[in-house]
């Protein structure tokens, strides 16, 4: 992602002029071979908008969303087939993502049929491994989605996305919907796919504490602008920027006893995303917020070093030198 803005036109109500809300502003990052990128924020932040631009279901209103050193907007024809099969995605919902009226079986084959992967005898031998990967009886095979559990429904949905060999997966909210061992069942064999088959994850997540255990960077969003990135390490003493801290404490995991009184961590509602504060967009909420945080956005700021890159967008961190525009080498 270079310099990447989302704007989406809204419609000219009765009453209101045609408005455009900015999804996402000046978004920088690359994400690295195998890594494992968690991107937070509320809802409302931009995660999602963000995913849908990694897998090119949208392009970007400015700025260059770019895969294997090739801007995204210029893959055409076998490339962009090629594209769609490196890049997959998993979402929250696995009833919706499963055709209720195919079995498992045919759930599975369905892309390796439609990318012409291999001999039927092949397909068949392959959907068996990829049960496998994901740790479910072949006997799933003859079922129908509504038979399986949820966690079971996520495992297939994986698996189906795995069938391509995907080098990225975008997994947004993936593991939301799921109870707390089925979650940790899911998230750990994200961490095994990543190191059997080197899968680059973006893990797009309300969910703080799960990003920490999950995720070797972090991308902090608030109303669709990078309030910091940083390496995990970075996050166990709660983040650098004040609206990470807020989210640390709001976070029921993060330390059950305290979460009680910090309820409210966050404090306030959030602004409108069509007519977003000035200055640092975070002031209306921030407890730190100076004068000067309402008036000018503050530029991102490196904390890091060159082997842990680390950027925040605050005051707070002024006199550290400014972050290079992305934070680490494209992709190869
Ligand atoms: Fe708070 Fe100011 Fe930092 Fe924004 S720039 S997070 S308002 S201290
Ligand atoms: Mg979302």
């Amino acid at each position: 992602f270079d310099q990447v803005c989302m704007q989406f036109d809204t419609r000219r109500g009765f009453f209101q002029p045609a408005r455009s809300l900015h999804a996402l502003t000046d978004i920088s990052f690359s994400l690295r071979p195998g890594e494992i990128l968690g991107v937070v924020g509320e809802s409302g932040s931009g995660k999602s908008t963000l995913g849908k631009l990694a897998l090119r279901l949208l392009d970007p209103s400015r700025g260059t969303v770019s895969y294997a050193g090739r801007d995204l907007a210029g893959y055409r024809g076998r490339a962009l087939k090629r594209l769609r099969c490196d890049l997959q995605m998993v979402f929250q919902d696995p009833h919706s993502a499963l055709n209720g009226r195919m079995s498992i079986e045919q759930c599975l084959l369905e892309p390796l049929q439609l990318h012409r992967r291999g001999t039927r005898a092949e397909q068949l031998q392959e959907i068996r491994r990829l049960l496998d990967v994901v740790n479910l009886p072949h006997a799933v095979l003859t079922r129908y989605p509504h038979e399986l559990s949820g966690g079971q429904k996520q495992r297939i949905v994986i698996a189906r996305a795995l069938a391509l060999k995907p080098r990225v997966l975008v997994a947004d909210e993936a593991v939301a919907a799921l109870d707390a061992s089925v979650k940790a069942q899911i998230t750990n064999l994200l961490l095994e796919l990543r190191e059997q088959l080197g899968l680059a994850i973006v893990f797009i997540t309300h969910d703080l504490p799960l990003v920490h255990t999950l995720c070797d960077r972090v991308l902090v969003l608030y109303l669709g602008r990078m309030m910091e990135l940083a390496p995990r390490q970075a996050l166990r003493d709660g983040g650098q920027h004040p609206y990470t801290q807020a989210l640390w404490r709001s976070s029921p995991v993060a330390d059950p006893e305290q979460h009680m009184l910090d309820a409210e961590a966050v404090g306030g509602e959030i602004p409108s995303p069509l007519n977003p504060p000035a200055g640092c967009v975070f002031h209306t909420r921030c407890p730190h917020a100076q004068p000067r945080c309402g008036q000018t956005p503050p530029p991102a700021m490196e904390l890091g070093t060159a082997a842990a890159a680390h950027s925040v967008r605050c005051w707070l961190h002024e006199g550290a030198p400014a972050a290079p525009a992305a934070g680490c080498a494209p992709m190869p």
